[in-house]
């Protein structure tokens, strides 16, 4: 039997109903959107014009405002295409952080929740700052951003406002009314990979990073991958009508699950934020034990200590550093549980069960 899976930021399954949706898209309905002149390529067009209606709606913005790329990696790169100051904080994806230091750049380093404040935004503009990029939910402690807030700051001084929403779409409720650009992966969301989307105000100008056949009105030139779409679509339909259900339940789930840890485990640290945080998300660190060990004990559920991007390295993460939540010798790296759909409060039980056994012989172990 595979273990249970609690590693939902790093993916999610494709829900078999995206995948049924997807499937003729392969086959019968192979058309190229751009070749309308062919009743092929027209019904592929209808079939992602459908979809980018369905995700618009969703968001709250237009169908024309939405550019469908590889995920929230292009989408982020492309975000950052510009020219001048970018403002970022440290605890943004690696998407994010590479592009913006290509610039003349400042990062942010959040509190201690792992929130980046508006006063802090606020006292890093400079006259030559050209764009501002905070992620909506962090995927490793949870936070969620004020993004409202850092985007009306924004939008009264005339710089652009970016926002990685990558792990909050599907997942909470998204508000882009003072956000310029958006960045979203459709494998957060129960659909499938590699395929994602740039939501791009109108007005906004960006530059293509990629050029060529002109698609995506020249963001991103290339074929549009149809059946990615089409999935891309079905995953916004099914969390539209299922959100909120999930939300309430992974909430209560992770409460449950904080609470019985820490009064049931000595030397526990839960890092980021009790409220303001994503449904599904704990990160968790245990006094003298380091998370890699712990993750290789505790071998009937998949965890992971943070970033899918930064698993292999050692030590604590580069989000646990730059909140202050890392003390050597106390916190050596945490562990990330990542709930989903299919995980269920029998599971929790059983977590809580090998948490306490795995700590307390790992404890022993380091202390003989
Ligand atoms: N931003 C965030 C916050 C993410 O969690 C991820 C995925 N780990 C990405 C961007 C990149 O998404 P993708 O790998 O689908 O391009």
């Amino acid at each position: 039997m595979d273990p249970i899976y609690l590693d939902h930021h790093a993916t999610t399954p494709c829900d078999p109903r995206v995948v049924e949706a997807m499937l003729p898209y392969f086959t019968d309905l192979f058309g190229n959107p751009s070749s309308v002149t062919t009743a092929q390529g027209r019904k592929a067009s209808n079939a992602v014009e459908d979809a980018r209606i369905s995700i618009a709606r969703f968001l709250g913005i237009q169908a024309s405002e939405l550019v469908f790329t590889a995920g929230a990696t292009e989408s982020n790169n492309v975000a950052i295409h510009v020219e001048g100051h970018v403002i970022t904080s440290a605890i943004e994806h690696k998407s994010v952080l590479l592009p913006a230091q290509r610039h003349e750049h400042t990062i942010l380093t959040p509190d201690g929740e792992g929130f980046v404040t508006v006063d802090a935004v606020r006292d890093a503009l400079r006259p030559d700052t050209k764009l501002v990029s905070i992620e909506a939910a962090n995927g490793e402690i949870g936070t969620l951003q004020p993004i409202a807030e850092i985007g009306a700051l924004c939008r009264e001084r005339g710089i652009l406002f970016h926002t990685d929403a990558t792990q909050a779409l599907g997942k909470v409720p998204l508000d882009l009314t003072n956000v310029d650009l958006a960045s979203f992966s459709a494998h957060k969301l129960y659909g499938p990979k590699g395929i994602g989307a740039l939501f791009v105000r109108r007005g906004v100008r960006v530059r293509p990073v990629m050029v060529g056949g002109g698609q995506e009105r020249g963001i991103r030139s290339g074929t549009i991958n149809v059946p990615a779409v089409v999935g891309f679509g079905a995953a916004v339909q099914l969390r539209k009508l299922e959100m909120a259900e999930e939300a309430a339940r992974l909430t209560s789930l992770r409460d449950a699950l904080w609470d019985r840890l820490t009064a049931e485990i000595e030397g526990v640290s839960v890092h980021g934020p009790r409220a303001l945080r994503l449904p599904g998300n704990l990160n968790v660190s245990f006094d003298r034990i380091e998370s890699d060990s712990l993750i290789l004990a505790m071998r009937r559920f998949s965890l992971s200590s943070g970033s899918a991007c930064s698993s292999g390295e050692r030590g604590p993460s580069r989000l646990l550093t730059a909140i202050g939540a890392a003390e050597p010798d106390v916190v050596n790296g945490a562990i990330r549980i990542g709930l989903g759909k299919s995980n269920t409060a029998e599971q929790m039980d059983w977590l809580v069960e090998d948490l306490k056994r795995n700590v307390a012989r790992l404890r022993e172990i380091s202390a003989a």
